[in-house]
């Protein structure tokens, strides 16, 4: 189906019918969620419980300790491949499929090709750019900051608000307040503000997420992030580029976490007259990178090419299997290539 951006879906009507009757429906955000894909997952399996469906929340991987606090986080259930056979059967077996916070089916593992397969009609939330096209019902639109906004959107088109208690309302919030940057990033609009609010107005403790998420660090973590700030973050200034590349002792040397590294690119966009940031991990089973821009350099772009990868103009991520060392000189060997793009006002 076509994607349209933002207000009612397409087929809002469908879905309203759709759902009228109890479903089996599975949830599932993208690989190592973050509280945009978490928050949204579980608050809409808040709603859609309240409304009389079965749900079950599908992580493809773990994600961090700091997101544990959410509603409805014990009953979640993390992929393992060792049990494929019963996911499987769950999947196929299902009437409705919910794929939120990503739009590329590539996002979310071997779990992929099970949903791709399956009979059972999915429904597309995202804010991603440049989706697949294999949704039956779709709330799309790249202009949204966060999911969780279009979560709300798609709730409040069904003229349901009245089923957003305050912990559905804190999980939608989380992931709106994180996908903002804490409300700082330039995808912080009125909508944003605006949806906020009625979230607040549906029970949200804006200083009450904030603490759960932002500040309740471990020692390993602040003194991780101490050691990158005084070690690790290097800045180019003739291609106004920061980058920091973690290798898996300098992560082990801190006992790192899920979730730990998380924030640490906009420590480098956050060094003056910096346009691109680069975080490169060496991670398990390969090599993450995370990058942010300001302006006009779509990283969306650059990781796409070059990376495997994708996300929003200003945030995106990829990976490669190359090595640590070959990772990061084809980093620094593209940045002459992106030297006009880079030095543009
Ligand atoms: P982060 O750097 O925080 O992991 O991700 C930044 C943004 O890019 C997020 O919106 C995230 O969903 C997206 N993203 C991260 N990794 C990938 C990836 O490998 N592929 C795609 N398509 N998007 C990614
Ligand atoms: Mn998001």
């Amino acid at each position: 189906m076509r994607l349209i951006r933002f207000g009612p879906m397409q087929n809002t009507q469908a879905f309203k019918e759709f759902i009228s009757v109890p479903r089996k429906v599975l949830i599932i955000p993208h690989f190592k969620p973050d509280a945009d894909a978490l928050g949204s997952s579980l608050g809409l399996a808040g709603y859609l419980k309240k409304k009389g469906h079965s749900v079950k929340v599908i992580t493809p991987s773990d994600y961090p300790d700091f997101l544990s606090w959410m509603p409805g986080n014990a009953e979640v259930v993390l992929f393992n491949k060792d049990k494929i056979k019963e996911f499987d059967r769950d999947i196929m077996g299902s009437d409705l499929i919910c794929c939120i916070d990503f739009s590329s089916l590539k996002r979310i593992n071997e779990l992929g090709e099970l949903v791709e397969k399956s009979p059972a009609k999915k429904l597309l939330i995202d804010h991603h750019l440049e989706p697949e096209d294999f949704a039956d019902f779709a709330q799309w639109d790249d202009t949204a900051a966060s999911t969780a906004e279009l979560v709300y959107a798609l709730i409040h088109d069904l003229k349901e608000e009245d089923y957003v208690d305050h912990n559905i309302a804190n999980c939608l919030y989380a992931g709106l307040m994180t996908d903002t940057g804490g409300f700082r990033h330039s995808n912080t609009t009125k909508k944003v503000f605006e949806t906020a609010a009625a979230l607040v107005d549906h029970g949200a403790d804006p200083a009450g997420v904030s603490k759960l998420i932002y500040d309740t660090n471990t020692l390993e973590r602040m003194r991780l992030m101490g050691f990158v700030l005084n070690e690790k973050l290097q800045v180019i200034p003739e291609y106004r580029t920061a980058y920091i590349a973690l290798r898996t002792e300098d992560l082990k040397k801190y006992s790192s976490q899920t979730g730990d590294t998380e924030g640490l690119v906009n420590f480098g966009l956050s060094v003056k007259g910096v346009k691109l940031a680069v975080l490169i991990s060496e991670r398990k089973e390969n090599i993450k990178l995370s990058f942010r821009s300001l302006g006009d350099f779509s990283v969306n772009d650059f990781a796409r090419k070059h990376f495997e990868g994708g996300g929003h103009k200003n945030a995106a991520g990829g990976q490669t299997t190359l090595s640590f060392d070959q990772t990061l000189k084809k980093f620094l060997d593209l940045l002459p290539l992106y030297k006009n793009d880079l030095l543009a006002e």
